[in-house]
C-alpha cells in the first residue's frame, strides 16, 4: 500500500522559486520570459536540478490538467538520474554500486504523490552509512543545505520500507535495464 508523507516544495527554495516564476510568466503569456528563465534554470542548476525542474514542471502541468477535470494527478515518479543512467538515491552521486530493495512508498506533495520506486541505489559512501545506520553521518555527507525536509521524508520512508541488505551488481552495468 502506498503511504502518504507530506512533502512541501517550500523546502527546495531555489527550485520552487524558479518553478513559480516560469509558471507565472507562462500564465501571463510571456513565453519569451518563461523560456529565458528555463534556460537560466538549466545553466545554473546543472544536469541534476535541470532534470528535476523539467519533471516538476511536467508534474505540475499534469496536476493542473487533473484538477481541471476535478481529479488528483496520478502518482508521479521524479528522478535525478538521466534516462538509462543511475544515480545514488541518497546523495545523487553517479555510478552507484549497490541497491537496497524497498516496498514502494509515496511522498504526498501539493496535489499529488511522488513515488519512491522499489530500489534505492547507493554509492560506496552512502552504502557504508546505510549499513552503519549512521543517519547523522548521512546528513553531513549530503550537506545540511541539501538535507531538505523532502530528503528527510525520503530517508525516513527508506528506513521504514527497506526489505534487506545491499544487492551488489557489476560496475558499469545497469540493473534497471530490461526490468
Ligand atoms: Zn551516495
Amino acid at each position: 500500500m502506498t503511504e502518504r508523507i507530506d512533502f512541501d516544495l517550500a523546502d527546495a527554495p531555489w527550485l520552487r522559486t524558479l518553478v513559480q516564476r516560469v509558471r507565472s510568466a507562462r500564465d501571463a503569456g510571456e513565453q519569451e520570459e518563461a523560456a529565458r528563465l528555463e534556460a537560466y534554470g538549466r545553466a545554473e542548476g546543472g544536469d541534476v536540478l535541470g532534470r528535476m525542474f523539467d519533471q516538476i514542471m511536467a508534474s505540475l502541468d499534469e496536476r493542473d490538467a487533473a484538477l481541471a477535470r476535478g481529479e488528483r494527478m496520478a502518482p508521479y515518479g521524479i528522478s535525478a538520474a538521466e534516462e538509462g543512467q543511475l544515480a545514488c538515491d541518497f546523495c545523487a552521486a553517479v555510478d552507484p554500486v549497490v541497491y537496497f530493495e524497498v516496498t514502494e512508498f509515496g511522498i504526498g506533495g501539493p496535489g499529488g504523490t511522488f513515488l519512491s520506486g522499489d530500489r534505492f541505489y547507493a554509492c560506496p559512501r552512502c552504502r557504508e552509512l546505510v549499513e552503519a545506520d549512521d543517519w547523522k553521518g548521512m546528513r553531513e555527507w549530503i550537506g545540511p543545505k541539501q538535507f531538505s525536509i523532502g530528503t528527510r521524508m525520503m530517508i525516513m520512508g527508506f528506513k521504514q520500507h527497506r526489505k534487506g541488505g545491499a544487492v551488489t551488481f557489476e560496475p558499469g552495468t545497469n540493473p534497471e535495464a530490461g526490468r
